[in-house]
């Protein structure tokens, strides 16, 4: 008779992971953007903290636009993007930096 009953100690501190709807790297949730669906606007939610659902990505340029491109982003959101949600999202894309100038 088992009786592995031993208190989850944890080794480690879990990092929660989640991935970039536009290149489908996996990242550390801190290391990526929230974009969510709260209350029928899409915004972005750095701190993680709105209630909605979300999706996620990279701080990079490419990904924002690859993300917006087509319906992914409104796919993982589960909602339509207004002209104005779109908008502003690509405005925020359009200030991150390349990954090229980040990475390699
Ligand atoms: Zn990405």
């Amino acid at each position: 008779m088992k009786s592995d009953t031993r208190p989850q100690t944890a080794r480690r501190k879990h990092i929660p992971q989640r991935t970039c709807i536009a290149c489908r790297g996996v990242k550390a949730k801190r290391e990526l953007v929230r974009v969510v669906s709260h209350q029928g606007e899409v915004l972005i939610d750095p701190r993680g903290k709105l209630a909605g659902r979300g999706a996620y990505l990279c701080p990079y340029r490419e990904c924002w636009e690859a993300g917006l491109k087509g319906n992914r982003l409104e796919h993982a959101l589960r909602t339509a993007l207004t002209l104005e949600n779109r908008q502003m999202l690509v405005e925020y894309g359009r200030n991150l930096p390349s990954r090229r100038d980040t990475e390699g």
